[in-house]
């Protein structure tokens, strides 16, 4: 509880204090007697919560709202209790968690999966701070995974990677992604994670001595030009590095990976990182074709800023290098629940009330997760949702389901060849045909949100048909076929 109250005090004001002491207070009193397998208090657990989120910089209300997010499910407590307590937004808010908490994740079929799914986006758009409280939550559980029965390990390392993960990715929560990979990672695949830490260890330890290297360079060189930099490596995650080592161009060859420890470079404002990008360039040479990556110019749907280049480091080898504002890194980090800090920070003097009302402000960056935001106000309740479907009323951004249930969002327009594309780009050469929801469609089929589209492969490589060109809606698909049909020429 005293960590948690330092943490706050660095970015909220104290007269915040007073209803976390309350749901601290609360909690102690609805948990009575509980206990975690682990053996502690099932306090600690609510606090280790809401540390998280404070790490994260979350509003007052969904720390308190963390604190008591187990006491309707868990606890002693009811909805009415927490409303007659603590007010409106927060017994709404663990709710809107007990709620997410219901929905079983995996369903025994496909379709009871992506149905679940569908779930967990109604609730996401009722309140973003729902889902973000959720995935504190299973942050820690995660964490303390060590003391559940195997069964229990597997089937919930599978339900977060298959969904928390993509999630936090799409929330552009990159760190949180990565952490709940990396943690269920040796639950599911044990093997290949013996494998792997002992195959990297060397190579990463390797990669970050050429990276202080090329760093104590850069640091000089930015000095040179009067920009204030912070220089840092950033380890891969295990879990990314793996899935990148599956890919058939790459072979489980480790060799062939360059951004197994990568520099960054935070600065101040945007117009450094391309001064900065310069310098870099003036201190080792780009490397040719792979290019450099502006997502300052042209963000990541997810609301992704930074550049990335990637050089001949020091002794020749190719290091890459990440550049963006301190802003951007937050963000890059924490994504939608530092949009929440910086809104605030920028609107001065919020009294505590006045946060309530700072909610979706600053998601204007994050095209699909604004059009949820909107969304919710047509959607009252969860059986409309399921009924009726409305992601129509989104209508520039749609929403298009794998048959096991991941997420793809496209513009409105897209076909089945857009949806290939997206999912893989070497798979969208090879598409041959495409089902949606079930049933046989044409390559000019416009698909619409919420549809699961399944999409034929052919067996062999193959090249694109030139007449998808007049198909296609998305960049992406359109470059790749362009790229395709060149490489026949
Ligand atoms: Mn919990």
């Amino acid at each position: 509880m005293e960590e948690l109250l330092k943490k706050i005090k660095n970015y909220l004001c104290e007269q915040n204090f007073t209803v976390i002491v309350k749901a601290y207070d609360f909690a102690v009193v609805a948990h009575y007697g509980q206990k975690r397998l682990s053996g502690e208090p099932f306090v600690s657990h609510l606090l280790a919560v809401a540390n998280i989120l404070a790490d994260w910089k979350m509003d007052i209300l969904s720390l308190a709202a963390g604190l008591l997010h187990d006491s309707i499910e868990d606890g002693a407590a009811t909805e009415k209790d927490l409303q007659k307590e603590f007010g409106e937004t927060i017994s709404r808010l663990v709710s809107g968690v007990t709620k997410v908490g219901q929905v079983k994740l995996r369903g025994s079929t496909d379709e009871e999966f992506v149905e679940n799914l569908r779930k967990m986006f109604l609730a996401m758009s009722s309140d973003l701070r729902v889902v973000i409280i959720k995935l504190a939550d299973r942050l820690h559980n995660m964490r303390t995974l060590q003391y559940l029965s195997a069964e229990k390990q597997t089937r919930i390392s599978r339900e977060t990677l298959e969904v928390y993960a993509p999630l936090a990715e799409r929330l552009g929560m990159g760190e949180v992604k990565g952490e709940l990979e990396d943690l269920a990672f040796p639950y599911l695949y044990p093997e290949d994670y013996r494998w792997l830490t002992g195959y990297s260890a060397a190579a990463y330890k390797e990669a970050e001595e050429h990276i202080i290297r090329a760093k104590q360079k850069i640091l000089k060189n930015l000095a040179a030009e009067n920009i204030k930099a912070t220089v840092n490596g950033r380890k891969k995650h295990l879990y990314s590095l793996y899935k990148k080592l599956l890919r058939p161009e790459i072979d489980r060859d480790l060799s062939l990976v360059h951004d197994l420890v990568a520099l960054r470079i935070l600065v101040q404002t945007a117009d450094q990182c391309y001064i900065a990008l310069g310098v870099i360039h003036k201190t080792f040479k780009p490397v040719p074709a792979i290019g450099i990556s502006d997502y300052i110019a042209v963000p990541k749907p997810n609301g992704y800023r930074s550049i990335h280049t990637k050089v001949f480091g020091p002794a020749g080898r190719i290091i890459e290098i990440q550049i963006r504002t301190y802003e951007m890194h937050e963000e890059a980090e924490n994504g939608i629940a530092a949009h929440w800090y910086y809104s605030n920070k920028k609107s001065q003097g919020l009294s505590g009330k006045k946060l309530e009302t700072v909610v979706f402000a600053p998601l204007e960056k994050l095209s699909w997760v604004k059009q949820l935001a909107n969304w919710q106000k047509e959607i009252t309740d969860s059986h409309e949702f399921i009924q009726e479907l409305k992601f129509d009323a989104l209508s520039h951004r749609i929403f298009i389901f794998t048959p096991k249930g991941d997420v793809k969002d496209l513009p409105a327009g897209a076909t089945p060849i857009d949806f290939s594309y997206a999912v893989h780009t070497e798979m969208g050469d090879r598409t041959i045909g495409a089902k949606v929801n079930g049933k046989m469609v044409p390559f000019n089929f416009k698909l619409h949100s919420g549809d699961v589209c399944e999409i034929m492969l052919a067996k062999e490589p193959r090249k694109p048909n030139s007449d998808w060109l007049e198909l296609v809606t998305t960049r992406l698909a359109k470059r790749e076929i362009q790229k395709g049909l060149r490489a026949e020429n």
